[in-house]
């Protein structure tokens, strides 16, 4: 399949109309799949209440058939398709938040959704995104559309368009190059099936963001304690690992420094995934700056670029500041763990 690359400046009026919206919309309707740029990271979009078209999205990622796909829409009134009960606490959040990167779990209406996309559960996860170009591409095509991010499983998350052609080239039918996205770290998911909000997965918007407009917010089990059971299939995977392996260090620079110097005296390349206070620090083969620790958002927006470049750079191991587990550095964290699957030196 020859995948497409249409390039659209998401600060143009009338993206609806825009010619390339106007292909990813029809190809969407004919039950294609296309990539499209959102705030968080670029996701691969397909009809969510098309079995074909979900099974095309599980195909081209390689992902696992029981990680359920979050369902996007352009404006809330769509979600009485799918979604019967609205709970208040839902409703507040989605009066904050959307659009933006926070995915809700509903209970969800039987026989309208692929069950492929909610992987057969009884609930289904939903988010408005904050991008003009996928709210144009969404209210073009009229469809609920089921997009995960739009990598190969495993690899880290794109964050511009030519992330996606890396990994999906030729398994797609198109990509909607609206250049790099913002928050870089996908949504927070939050379930609201229960009285209290649970936290399924830290992401764009903080735990103290949603305190402030709903008050007692929990946290999933699994998030703080390795044994416990996710209830978000997807986060019992190994995800956004860079090639090499890849550890995170808690210690001082000097300790860093020394692990790095320990390898080099092995024979190995070692990179170094660092920030802008501390770089002047490190002498390894690849030291790259993932933001700047005094703006955490900064190191979300260039996390997941700083691990694929990690991957360019041809490193035998890689060694990770780690960051405070407050605000946005909850998600940062959340994914550092995963892509060093939880290996971590102390000093
Ligand atoms: P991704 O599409 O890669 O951003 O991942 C979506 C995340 O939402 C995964 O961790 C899924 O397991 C999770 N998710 C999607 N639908 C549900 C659901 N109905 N219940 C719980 N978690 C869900
Ligand atoms: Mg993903």
């Amino acid at each position: 399949m020859n995948t497409l690359v249409w390039k659209v400046d998401k600060y143009v009026d009338n993206l609806e109309n825009n010619p390339h919206v106007v292909d990813a919309a029809n190809l969407l309707r004919e039950n294609e799949v296309v990539a499209l740029p959102t705030e968080t990271v670029y996701g691969l979009g397909g009809n969510a209440e098309n079995d074909e078209a979900v099974a095309k999205i599980f195909a081209a990622k390689g992902r696992p058939v029981d990680n359920p796909l979050i369902i996007h829409i352009a404006d809330k009134e769509q979600l009485s398709r799918f979604v019967d009960e609205v709970p208040l606490v839902a409703k507040k959040l989605m009066d904050a938040f959307w659009p933006g990167p926070l995915t809700i779990i509903f209970k969800r209406k039987a026989g309208v959704l692929s069950e492929l996309a909610t992987a057969g559960l009884e609930t289904v996860a939903v988010r408005m995104p904050d991008h003009p170009v996928a709210l144009a591409l969404l209210k073009k095509c009229g469809l609920p559309i089921a997009a995960p991010s739009a990598n190969s499983s495993g690899k880290p998350s794109p964050t511009n368009a030519g992330h996606v052609i890396d990994d999906l080239n030729g398994k797609i039918a198109g990509v909607l190059d609206g250049g790099a996205t913002g928050v870089g770290v996908e949504s927070t998911v939050v379930d609201c099936t229960e009285p209290v909000p649970v936290i399924l997965r830290p992401g764009g918007v903080t735990k103290e963001e949603l305190e402030a407009v709903v008050g007692e917010v929990r946290v999933d089990a699994a998030l703080t304690n390795e044994g416990a059971k996710p209830k978000a299939p997807g986060m019992k995977y190994r995800h956004y690992a860079p090639n090499a392996p890849l550890f995170m260090v808690s210690g001082t620079t000097a300790f860093l420094q020394s692990l790095i110097e320990e390898k080099q005296r092995e024979g190995l390349r070692v990179g170094v995934l660092t920030t802008e206070e501390n770089v002047g620090a490190y002498h390894a083969d690849l030291v790259l700056v993932c933001g700047k620790r005094a703006a955490l958002e900064t190191v979300a927006t260039a996390l997941y670029e700083t691990l694929r470049q990690f991957n360019k750079g041809n490193v035998d191991i890689i060694y990770s500041e780690i960051f405070p587990n407050t605000g946005v550095g909850y998600a940062i964290m959340n994914r550092l763990q995963k892509a060093a699957g939880n290996k971590l030196i102390t000093e």
